[in-house]
């Protein structure tokens, strides 16, 4: 599955460093693509990546795709954003469920408000120095 990449015409407010670990997901996210790690001992996954299992901490972790599809579980609504993100402002934001079973909070795309429960996809955001990634309605 390849996610849509939206191109934004800014640098990212706050940009993530990535690790040894998670640059194979930043990477895969500006390929437009959704991985996390599964742990090969329990089977579960996490989200975001991460080198230990926080289940049975098992360091024995697998990459795994995930579809980028879930529903909205609750969102809101930033206004009065740190300082660093003003210039994003207001910012949407919201807790998704991905049909996985994994329950991540993120940027929402779209600016106007959604119902719970809306399927929602994840998107790849291609900022001019980097990617970032938010939801949108499916
Ligand atoms: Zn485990």
């Amino acid at each position: 599955m390849s996610m849509e990449i939206i191109h934004v015409d800014l640098d990212r407010s706050y940009p993530p460093r990535p690790t040894e670990t998670t640059k194979i997901f930043w990477d895969a996210i500006a390929a437009g693509q959704f991985k996390t790690t599964r742990c090969t001992s329990c089977g579960k996954m996490t989200f975001p990546p991460k080198p230990i299992c926080p289940h049975c901490w098992s360091d024995s972790m697998e990459w795994a795709d995930l579809s980028g599809k879930g529903t909205l579980y609750s969102r809101t609504i930033i206004h009065a954003a740190p300082a660093i993100f003003a210039k994003e402002a207001p910012i949407h934001f919201g807790i998704i469920d991905l049909e996985e079973g994994i329950r991540i909070a993120t940027r929402i795309w779209d600016m106007e408000p959604l119902d719970i429960g809306s399927p929602m996809r994840i998107v790849t955001l291609q900022y001019n120095d980097g990617p970032l990634f938010a939801a949108r309605k499916a």
